[in-house]
C-alpha cells in the first residue's frame, strides 16, 4: 500500500483526499502506466497542479486521478533496459497528473521514456524545488537565445516574477549576464527579486490593463508567464526585432493584441510548451539549470509542505500568495 493525494469528481466538484492505495491499482503499461515503478521522494506544486487540485480548470482528463505533473525519486523495479533499481530519476509532463496518475503520491508506475536521470549534482528535493517551473524557465531562456537574443541587446522583462517560472527566469537570465527587469504585483518582494538577480522592478499594474497596439520600445526580450493584456502590452513594447517567450496564462488565456508589433517592428512571439518537449532537449534543459543555478538559489526559492497540506497550498498558489516554489514531501 502507498499514500496518495486522490482527486475524485463529485457532483461536478473536484474533491481531494489522502488515500491509501494498493500498488496493484497503479496503471500498467496498457492503460497509461508503464515499465518503471518509482518510489517517489518529492513532488511539487505548479500552477497547473493548483488548477487540477482545486478543479478551477479542466486539467484532469480521467477520474479518479492522482495529481502532480512532476516528481523525483528512486527506481524500485524496472523492466525497461535503461533503468535499474536504485537509479535516481525525474519526471515532468507527458500528461502525468492529467491523463495518467502523477507525482503527488509515494509511488508511480510510468513509461521509462518519460523519465530522465536525475542530474548528478542535485538531490531529488532540489530537483523538485526546480520542478516543471524551473525547467520551463530554462526552456524560455533557451528559446530567446536560439532566436538570437543576447545580453548586449538590452533589458529583458520577466512577468509574474515572484512565481515559480518567473523566479527561475530572473535567476537564469541574470546568471547569463542579462539585465533583468522583474514585473510583479507584489512590489513588497522587490528585495527578494533583486537577490535573485533583478536589476529593476516594474509594477504588474503598468502592464495588465488594455494598452495601445504600439508603445514605447522598452525591452529587447521578455519571458511572459501571464498572457492576456500583459502579453499584448509586452509585444507592443518590445524593441525592433525583439522577442518574447510566452509560457503562461496567470492573468488569462486570451491575447487581446494587434499584429502591429509583428509587422511593423518584426518582433517574435515564441511559444513555449514544457509537457511534450522531446527527450534530448529536456535532458539539456535540466542539465543547464542544475549546472547554472547555485544550490543556495534553488533552496532559497522553495518552501516544503507535507502531502496532506498540498490542497491548501494549491489554493494559496492560485490566489497568488505563494513566493517561488512549493516542494511536496510525499513521505511526511
Ligand atoms: P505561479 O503561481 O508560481 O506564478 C504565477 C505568477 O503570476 C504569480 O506569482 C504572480 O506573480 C503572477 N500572477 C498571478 N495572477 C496574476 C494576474 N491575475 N495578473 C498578472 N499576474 C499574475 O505559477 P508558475 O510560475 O508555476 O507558472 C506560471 C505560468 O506559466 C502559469 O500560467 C502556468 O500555467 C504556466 N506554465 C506553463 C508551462 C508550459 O509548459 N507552457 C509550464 C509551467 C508553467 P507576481 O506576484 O510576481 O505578480
Amino acid at each position: 500500500m502507498f499514500k496518495a493525494l486522490m482527486l475524485d469528481k463529485q457532483d461536478d466538484r473536484t474533491v481531494a483526499s489522502i488515500q491509501s492505495i494498493d500498488e496493484a491499482r497503479l496503471p500498467s503499461s496498457g492503460d497509461g502506466g508503464g515499465d518503471v515503478l518509482v518510489r517517489i521522494e518529492f513532488s511539487t506544486l505548479n500552477y497547473k497542479d493548483g488548477l487540477a487540485i482545486t478543479g478551477k480548470a479542466p486539467v484532469v482528463r480521467t477520474w479518479p486521478m492522482v495529481p502532480g505533473i512532476d516528481f523525483a525519486g528512486v527506481v524500485e523495479t524496472s523492466s525497461n533496459p535503461d533503468y535499474k533499481p536504485g537509479d535516481k530519476v525525474v519526471l515532468n509532463g507527458w500528461g502525468a497528473g492529467e491523463t495518467h496518475w502523477g507525482g503527488l503520491a509515494q509511488k508511480a508506475r510510468v513509461p521509462g521514456d518519460h523519465l530522465i536521470a536525475l542530474p548528478a549534482n542535485i538531490t531529488t528535493r532540489q530537483a523538485m524545488a526546480i520542478g516543471t517551473a524551473g525547467y520551463t524557465a530554462m526552456l524560455c531562456v533557451q528559446a530567446l537565445e536560439k532566436h538570437g537574443v543576447s545580453a548586449k541587446d538590452g533589458d529583458v522583462l520577466v512577468t509574474g516574477a515572484n512565481g515559480g517560472v518567473g523566479s527561475f527566469a530572473v535567476a537564469i537570465l541574470a546568471k547569463r549576464g542579462f539585465r533583468v527587469i522583474a514585473s510583479t504585483g507584489r512590489p513588497e518582494e522587490a528585495a527578494r527579486l533583486r537577490e535573485l538577480g533583478a536589476a529593476d522592478i516594474v509594477e504588474r499594474a503598468t502592464l495588465s490593463e488594455p494598452g495601445k497596439p504600439l508603445q514605447k520600445e522598452r525591452w529587447a526580450a521578455a519571458v511572459d508567464c501571464v498572457g492576456s493584456h500583459t502579453l499584448a502590452n509586452v509585444c507592443a513594447s518590445l524593441r525592433y526585432g525583439g522577442a518574447v517567450a510566452a509560457c503562461g496564462l496567470a492573468q488569462g488565456m486570451d491575447l487581446p493584441a494587434s499584429v502591429a508589433p509583428f509587422i511593423l517592428r518584426g518582433v517574435a512571439l515564441l511559444g513555449v510548451d514544457s509537457v511534450y518537449v522531446p527527450r534530448e532537449r529536456r535532458i539539456a534543459a535540466w542539465k543547464a539549470i542544475a549546472d547554472e543555478v547555485p544550490v543556495a538559489t534553488i533552496e532559497s526559492v522553495a518552501t516544503t509542505v507535507a502531502l496532506a497540506d498540498a490542497p491548501e497550498a494549491a489554493a494559496r498558489l492560485l490566489r497568488g500568495e505563494v513566493k517561488g516554489r512549493v516542494i511536496v514531501d510525499v513521505n511526511a
